[in-house]
């Protein structure tokens, strides 16, 4: 090899390494910012102890030193909603305490409720009986407290009768046991109090269970998005908007639902692309939205398509990203199958540059911040990642359980250079 070749492998060698090692940092940046969000003191990004407002604060200020630009001097976007929230939850059954979020939930819309039962467990026999309903109302007035059996959603006949005995109970207090819990976030109360307990633990003989469950219902709590922008170079007036929800569930008495997955690891993603960004503006304006109450309801983003800080009708393409923090299995494009030559760019980029095992497409869904713009006319994508982490809406979804690979690199990539071709 001649000199010159040596000085060409030399510098092709030198930048490879700068491009990992750069990705590398990026890495350990998103990690910290999963790491920063999933905080104790952030309370699960949910109505308890202002988690929100301490979320959007933090990345309000990551986006001012990032170098973004604001629309408002605070980068806020404010909204309001109605939020169920619990201060305290607590069971227990017999001599056992069990823990919060692990081993109950309290459903999302159930009230406040306090007392000390004698258990009336209803077997998938009695729940099947005609007789189901008018039992264990009469178990009610004696001071019993229903156990209903877990079944299958497939299994019509306990299932109906399980929904005709919680529709008659107004005012109940009453146990459902499950063989798994997702938690979630109601925007509404309702007259009764239904417990989540993992059938797993439930000893069928156990005869007595102490509830105190403290709910405050809150109406028009102030809540918001964050929003930041690099100027587009050539066309500032056409837009593109990056997107993830910041919010969680919040706290459920002292269990704490981290949302480590969803969504730190998609805001993660989107502050390390406003990074990348800010170095290198595109055409069009790119226009970075931390999403609110998505967890609630998509209510933050259905408050932005009511109210667009930068019209719709400019707005060429919306890029969402929620549950960025695997990718060993690929991803999923949902709106891929509607956007046909968008993610046929995305797939052949993929592909061309192996960046991902696989990319699916879905048709349209509700499932995220990109809906409501897909409903008025904006054509979206929604990217979630997959992967062997399957910790979902459970307080197991935290930074002790998340580690970002080199998936997280990869997925980067993918998304940067999908921005970049829109442009
Ligand atoms: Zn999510």
């Amino acid at each position: 090899m001649n000199i010159q070749a040596i000085k060409r492998v030399l510098l092709l060698v030198g930048f490879i390494m700068t491009v990992s090692l750069t990705l590398a940092q990026n890495r350990e940046v998103a990690q910290q910012t999963i790491n920063t969000l999933c905080g104790e003191d952030f309370s699960g990004r949910g109505y308890i102890n202002k988690g929100d407002s301490m979320a959007s604060a933090f990345i309000a200020k990551r986006m001012k030193d990032i170098g973004l630009q604001g629309y408002s001097s605070d980068f806020l976007n404010p909204f309001l909603l109605n939020v169920n929230t619990f201060n305290t939850t607590q069971v227990k059954v017999d001599q056992k305490v069990l823990r919060p979020g692990f081993d109950f939930l309290v459903a999302p819309e159930a009230k406040s409720a306090e007392g000390k039962y004698k258990v009336f467990y209803v077997s998938p026999k009695l729940l099947s009986s005609s007789k189901a309903v008018k039992k264990v109302k009469s178990a009610i007035k004696k001071g019993f407290i229903p156990v209903l059996c877990s079944y299958e959603a497939t299994n019509k006949v306990l299932a109906e009768n399980a929904a005709k005995i919680k529709k008659s109970l107004s005012g109940a207090i009453f146990i459902q046991l499950k063989s798994s819990l997702t938690w979630s976030v109601a925007t509404n109360q309702s007259k009764n109090t239904e417990i989540e307990l993992l059938d797993s633990l439930f000893d069928r003989y156990a005869s007595e269970i102490k509830i105190t469950i403290e709910a405050n219902f809150i109406k028009n709590y102030a809540s918001q998005n964050v929003i930041g922008y690099v100027p587009g170079a050539e066309k500032p007036d056409s837009f593109i908007i990056l997107c993830g929800h910041y919010d969680h569930l919040g706290k459920m008495g002292d269990a704490i639902f981290y949302g480590a997955n969803d969504n730190a690891s998609g805001i993660a993603t989107m502050l390390d692309l406003a990074t990348y960004f800010v170095d290198h503006p595109q055409r069009y304006s790119l226009v970075f939205i931390a999403f609110g109450a998505e967890e609630a309801g998509l209510i933050g983003s259905l408050n932005y398509v009511k109210k667009p800080v930068v019209p719709l009708a400019s707005t060429r393409f919306v890029f969402n990203m929620d549950l960025m923090g695997s990718g060993d299995k690929g991803a999923t494009i949902v709106n891929g199958s509607i956007y046909k030559d968008e993610y046929e760019a995305l797939t052949k980029i993929n592909t061309e540059n192996d960046y991902l095992p696989l990319i699916k497409s879905r048709g349209k869904a509700a499932n995220s911040d990109h809906y409501f713009f897909t409903e008025v006319g904006v054509p979206s994508f929604f990217i979630y990642l997959m992967g062997d982490y399957t910790f979902y809406h459970s307080p197991n979804d935290s930074p002790k359980n998340l580690k970002l690979g080199q998936y997280y690199d990869r997925s980067f990539q993918l998304v940067r250079d999908f921005i970049i071709h829109l442009n």
